[in-house]
């Protein structure tokens, strides 16, 4: 087989282009769980990888047919698993133009517009969420890894501060440091703690309330246990009940212990852009470091999130990197991104990023947020007013906790048979969870195209299954 030529490229675009559009307007009718068994895909999928080259139209039609049934119908406005968020169209399509350009945007030289459209973006992201103006930050995968990167920012500080240089010398014999994280917090900060070499013997839980609300008085009490160099785990949005931890009074304890305070947004942070909610994360810019991420809420294609931290230097100290191969530009120069990220050679992901805050303005953010929370208001209203439906959770942003009483069987089996259902039918996804101790399906608002007749709809499938 010879080369592709130009015009079997632009074809191969184009039909790619249409796959796509009749992917998308397709989302009305498509069920929203997958109907494929793994069986099935492995049908599919797992032939014999042949010897020849094979035209790449082929290869794509063939894939697009082959996936079909295995895809979940995740940018559709019935999607309320776990937390997910859609992809804006600008979004999207500027995600498509990154993987055409194919910039390696690890340093400027690897793609000038790259770091300039993620400059930009980290400034208007460091406005909007209301952080400090000179707070540093980093475009990486995703929470975890936004963890991670400020968290080791944190380390470095901290041990610096007892003179201890973690670059030189490593964690072996190091000052201990101490971690307090809330009974709720999300698994993955232990992850990132756990990649930086702090064990779960340097981890204290902090009691929640019945939100998931940290206990301050807790807290209080084990930051004057110890003078260990301390960190401390804060939450803007519980992962199944949309709670706040108090970050003003976290930060004032933490002040004269000199500890760090980290802040895991990764959906709630965006309570900051809406003035009737922006109470929920009232003191944020008194804290170190914050994580979000922009494949939830901002609805930017997978995958993609965000690390900002207060303390540049430190940042820059635990991140950058040198190599006699590699230019860097001068100090006050361009942004080299490898600095500031844990990855060497990464994707462009700031031109998303920049494409979905052009997209929405500042207006549009704070409608998102808003009409989500509504979203959420309504399902949590219209659904307890059914007899044996109860909704678990404070509905103070976008997560609704609710949990099912039947007849015939427990509240835990049959909260776990209606979310089976409603997966079964298609008509909605809502993924199910354990919350301290009671079975309970979760629903999450945050993708864009969900509208009054999605929830609707969505409503009407949970009740026939409860119901059933
Ligand atoms: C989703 C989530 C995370 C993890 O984010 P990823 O983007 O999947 O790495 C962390 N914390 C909270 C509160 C979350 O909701």
């Amino acid at each position: 087989m010879t080369e592709p030529s130009k015009p079997q490229i632009r074809q191969l675009l184009a039909s790619t282009a249409a796959q796509a559009a009749t992917f998308l307007e397709s989302l009305d009718e498509r069920g929203v769980a997958a109907p494929a068994s793994l069986e099935e895909l492995r049908g599919r999928f797992d032939v014999d990888l042949q010897d020849e080259p094979l035209d790449p139209q082929q290869v794509v039609d063939e894939l697009v047919a082959a996936a079909d049934r295995g895809i979940v119908a995740i940018p559709s406005g019935r999607y309320f698993g776990f937390v997910i968020g859609g992809g804006l169209p600008a979004a999207l399509a500027a995600d498509w133009m990154t993987a055409v350009w194919d910039q390696n945007a690890g340093l400027y030289v690897g793609g000038p517009a790259a770091a300039v459209a993620e400059e930009t973006a980290g400034r208007w992201l460091i406005e909007i969420l209301g952080l400090p103006s000179a707070a540093s930050f980093a475009v990486v995968t995703g929470a975890q890894m936004a963890h991670f990167t400020v968290l080791a920012a944190a380390r470095h500080r901290l041990l610096a501060a007892e003179g201890w240089d973690v670059n030189r010398d490593g964690l072996f014999g190091a000052p201990p440091l101490r971690v307090l994280v809330g009974a709720d917090r999300h698994a993955t900060i232990d992850r990132a703690l756990r990649y930086l070499g702090i064990g779960t013997a340097s981890v204290q839980e902090v009691t929640t309330d019945h939100n998931g609300r940290m206990d301050v008085g807790h807290l209080a009490s084990l930051l004057d246990a110890a003078d260990d160099p301390t960190i401390i785990c804060a939450q803007a949005g519980e992962v199944n009940t949309g709670a706040f931890d108090p970050i003003d009074e976290i930060c004032r304890l933490a002040e004269p212990a000199a500890a760090w305070v980290h802040v895991d947004g990764a959906f709630g942070l965006w309570a900051a852009v809406d003035e009737g909610r922006r109470h929920l994360v009232a003191g944020l810019d008194r804290a170190d470091s914050w994580t979000t991420d922009a494949h939830k809420w901002l609805n930017v294609p997978y995958d993609c999130g965000l690390a900002f931290c207060a303390h540049p230097d430190s940042h820059r100290a635990a991140m950058a990197v040198r190599a006699d191969y590699l230019v860097h530009a001068e100090d006050g120069g361009p942004r080299e991104e490898m600095d500031w990220n844990p990855e060497f050679s990464r994707r462009a992901r700031g031109f998303a990023v920049y494409a979905a805050l052009r997209s929405l303005g500042r207006s549009g953010i704070t409608n998102l947020v808003q009409r989500s929370c509504r979203h959420a208001e309504r399902f949590a209203r219209e659904l307890s007013r059914e007899p044996g439906v109860e909704v678990l959770n404070d509905v103070v942003l976008n997560q609704v906790l609710v949990r099912f009483h039947g007849s015939n069987a427990d509240a835990d089996a049959h909260t776990r048979a209606v979310v089976e259902r409603v997966q079964h039918s298609g008509e909605c996804f809502m993924s199910g969870t354990t919350w301290h101790g009671a079975q309970a399906m979760r629903i999450s608002v945050v993708n864009w195209q969900t509208n009054d007749d999605d929830v609707g709809r969505a409503i009407a499938a949970v009740l026939a299954a409860h119901r059933r």
